[in-house]
């Protein structure tokens, strides 16, 4: 971002120059830049703090995308802003709405690529989930945006962007008007944690009082467990965390969350209390989350290794059952199966939620529809080609 400013003081600096010259800078995108950035970059204009927060409060509460609409902004500096930045949000490709009021984005980002935002509302809540990455590197067994494979990082202006379309498409972005993105997950495609610094300066931002103003509590980041990377998050920032478990074992876990044969689950829980002690205010508990498949995961035996490996850890649990997509050939849970894992770790005294399957409609499982546009490293051709040589699926443990 500092070469950013700088380019762009050049921009300005230049102004007795060749107009080409000027035109042909690459102006600033202000949508992701975080507060300390932008007042920096304020400052390199020779203007104060409160011309940065008068333009986020712009963007990020009134949804403006033209220095032309920030009317207690002078016409000079409107000007000077014209010359050198700009608001891009990335491109919504498809809005698709279900019955149930769910609402899918399709994104296109710089370089063509497409990426899904969801947001789901239930009673007052209105949940956002958040893609970080075109695409995944570490390839979970059970995931529609791992058969893609990985193509590259989003910008913070893509990540933040993703609140900014949906929260304008709600009509939010105006005076007055009520909240209804009230939650962010950064659990769409993607690795969170393979994507920090954007990261982290988005969900800044989504909490941020001169932004969005999402509680720390409402917006959280899910990871499948970069080690090193959460080590160090709790320096950054203070949202809540999730945990993408789904096995009780290491032996398991290897073959679903193949990131787990560097990082196995006794090295990520001790990180993740870490994180969490680490935050100044109590009692706040990791959310493990725990994709439940046929035969695979789903096994009562499971449920009570699971329940004997939390019994140290502030969790809460949340069983998604496994929602079929082309390229895989697992099942889902039966609900007689998801009804007794549930109950034995309730027995056990764990807060356990079942996540239910909405937007049936409009998609499946998540990553599945971007994935029908993007296939960056033609991973899904080599999927299929394993499923026609009849390969059957692995079945780890059973009762
Ligand atoms: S589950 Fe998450 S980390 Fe694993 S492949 Fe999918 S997007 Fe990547």
């Amino acid at each position: 971002m500092t070469d950013n400013i700088q380019s762009s003081m050049s921009a300005d600096s230049s102004a007795g120059t060749p107009a080409v010259a000027a035109a042909e800078v690459a102006k600033v995108n202000l949508l992701g830049m975080p507060e300390a950035k932008l007042v920096a970059f304020f400052e390199t204009l020779g203007e104060k703090r409160f011309r940065a927060v008068q333009v986020m409060k712009w963007i990020h509460q009134l949804g403006a995308d033209s220095f032309d609409q920030m009317t207690n902004v002078s016409k000079d500096l409107r000007a000077k802003l014209e010359k050198i930045a700009e608001i891009r949000p990335p491109e919504v490709v498809k809005q698709l709405d279900s019955t149930d009021g769910t609402r899918k984005f399709l994104i296109r980002v710089s370089g063509g690529n497409v990426v899904e935002t969801v947001y789901i509302p239930d009673g007052d809540r209105g949940t956002l989930c958040v893609s970080s990455q075109v695409g995944c590197s570490l390839d979970c067994s059970f995931c529609a945006t791992g058969k893609q494979g990985f193509n590259r990082d989003l910008t913070a202006a893509e990540i933040i962007g993703q609140v900014w379309i949906a929260a304008k498409s709600f009509g939010q972005l105006q005076h007055g008007a009520e909240r209804s993105v009230t939650n962010v997950v950064m659990m769409g495609m993607g690795e969170p944690l393979l994507n920090f610094d954007n990261v982290v300066d988005s969900m800044n931002l989504m909490m941020h009082d001169n932004c969005y103003g999402i509680s720390k509590r409402r917006v959280t980041l899910s990871t499948s467990g970069v080690v090193p990377a959460l080590d160090r998050l709790s320096q950054y920032t203070d949202a809540c965390l999730a945990i993408s478990l789904h096995a009780p074992n290491d032996a398991l876990r290897n073959e679903l969350v193949p990131i787990n044969r560097k990082y196995p689950i006794a090295m990520l829980l001790d990180s993740a209390k870490r994180y969490i002690e680490a935050l100044p205010d109590t009692h706040r508990k990791i959310t493990i989350e725990y994709t439940l498949i046929d035969q695979v995961n789903d096994r009562p035996h499971h449920a009570h290794e699971l329940a004997e490996l939390l019994k140290d850890v502030p969790v809460k649990i949340n069983l998604i059952p496994f929602n079929p997509f082309n390229l895989s050939n697992y099942k889902r849970v039966s609900n007689n199966a998801l009804r007794r894992f549930q109950d034995i770790l309730m027995q056990a005294g764990y807060i356990t939620t079942v996540r239910t399957t909405r937007g049936d409609d409009i998609d499946a499982a998540c990553g599945q529809l971007a994935g029908s546009v993007n296939d960056i490293t033609r991973r899904s051709e080599r999927h299929r080609a394993r499923f026609d040589e009849s390969q059957p699926v692995k079945i780890l443990a059973q009762s």
